[in-house]
């Protein structure tokens, strides 16, 4: 099963693509987020190794960003 991507926390746009990246020198795996919005254009590094929890984090930042509304 894989875990739902939920829209970006900042902006709402639905579209946001998912990207790995590994660091060679110490074999950092890095999640990049980044939104589909072209004038919102929000990206983060989500550092977590496994994607499902890298995605988990990014959806508990919507939440946090909820909360301050
Ligand atoms: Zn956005």
């Amino acid at each position: 099963m894989t875990t739902e991507l939920k829209p970006c926390p900042f902006c709402g746009e639905k579209v946001v693509s998912v990207q790995e990246i590994c660091n060679g020198f110490n074999q950092t795996v890095c999640w990049e987020f980044s939104c589909g919005n072209r004038s919102c254009g929000v990206k983060t590094n989500i550092y977590i190794k496994d994607r499902d929890m890298a995605i988990a984090a990014w959806n508990n930042k919507r939440a946090a960003q909820e909360e301050k509304i």
